[in-house]
């Protein structure tokens, strides 16, 4: 489906599908889990699924002759360090802004994790205090004329790089190697369970998928705490992206399906049930999920598993998009592991 489009490789190529024996078994054992390790996908900078975006976005921003990478998101982004490992990796500068989307107050929280390694790779990181929104902010416009103003030639990248006309490629491509993995594998997996809040991650696998018909087998599991805002976002990014790759049907809104469950109490917030779902994940099979993102989309998973969502012996497969690096700046919730 992607054959047209150029591609700047980020990554190591496919990544590893695993089954999770442990963490089916502590289950109950009647539903099979498997993960997707998109979250080891590169060596830069920990890698995780804006690579996968980015690789589609990059060969538009070396074409437009840009010197310096501009995007947003909250102090803990993992899209912002991705941004900034891409920038670093491409020879480009970079300036991201970073708002205050989570009421979370460790101490270290704006020096470790992301921002950490964001400032390593020298972007031009800057803290300001607006509250959380997945739309195209003013002080995102502002970091692009700062660039202008001097001379250079920016090229910006919105939020997650979700709303960006190429943001959803790389998930088309998740599922077309997901086709090809189960085709070795001799088997198809029943549900993908995916943690959705830009939206470009969910609405890649949709229009992917839409083309073997199980577009609805792709649950998003919301951790925006907003999600008809998503929502709405993902099914723009579908209706683009199916345009872009020559799907040749519309989507339904029945094939969008995302749970608005777990993103309590707030984003960015871990509940109680969050962590607990963290410590099975690293507890069973020692992979690591974080408080924002993936550990919400664990805790929905285990949910709906307990719940009886996935009927008898169906195969799940756990998209596991990275941000590990996040848990350093939560580290008073885990003081005891
Ligand atoms: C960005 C991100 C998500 C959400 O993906 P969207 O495409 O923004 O919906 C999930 N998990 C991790 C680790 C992320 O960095």
């Amino acid at each position: 489906m992607l054959e047209e489009f150029e591609k700047y490789p980020l990554t190591y190529g496919p990544t590893p599908i695993e089954h999770l024996p442990r963490l089916t078994e502590a289950l109950g054992g009647e539903v099979e889990i498997y993960a997707k390790r998109d979250d080891c996908n590169s060596g830069l900078a920990f890698g995780g699924n804006k690579l996968r975006k980015l690789e589609y976005i990059v060969p538009d921003a070396i074409k437009s002759g840009a010197d310096t990478l501009v995007s947003i998101g909250g102090v803990q982004s993992n899209h912002t360090r991705m941004v900034a490992a891409t920038a670093a990796k491409i020879g480009m500068n970079c300036v991201v802004v970073q708002e205050k989307w989570v009421p979370h107050y460790d101490a270290v929280y704006d020096r470790v994790g992301n921002i950490l390694l964001t400032r390593l790779m020298g972007a031009d990181s800057r803290l300001v205090e607006d509250g959380f929104d997945i739309g195209i902010r003013k002080s995102w416009e502002d970091a692009l004329q700062s660039v202008r103003d001097k001379g250079g030639k920016p090229y910006g990248i919105p939020a997650g790089a979700s709303e960006h006309k190429y943001g959803g490629l790389g998930y088309v491509g998740f599922a077309e190697e997901v086709r090809q993995q189960e085709a070795e594998l001799g088997f198809k997996f029943d549900y993908i369970v995916v943690c959705v809040v830009t939206g470009s991650t969910q609405g890649g696998m949709i229009v992917g998928f839409a083309k073997d018909g199980r577009a609805d087998r792709v649950i998003g599991i919301d951790a925006s705490g907003t999600p008809e805002q998503t929502r709405a976002q993902v099914r723009r990014i579908v209706d683009n992206t199916a345009e872009l790759v020559k799907l040749g049907r519309k989507v339904s809104d029945e094939e969008i399906v995302i749970n608005p469950d777990y993103a309590y109490p707030a984003y960015g917030v871990p509940s109680d049930e969050t962590n607990e779902a963290i410590r099975l994940a690293a507890r069973t099979e020692a992979m690591m999920t974080d408080p924002v993102y993936e550990g919400k989309s664990m805790q929905g998973m285990i949910d709906l598993v307990k719940k009886g969502f996935f009927p008898k012996g169906s195969k799940v497969l756990y998209a596991h998009l990275g941000g590990a690096p996040a848990l350093n700046g939560y580290s008073y919730y885990y003081k005891d592991g």
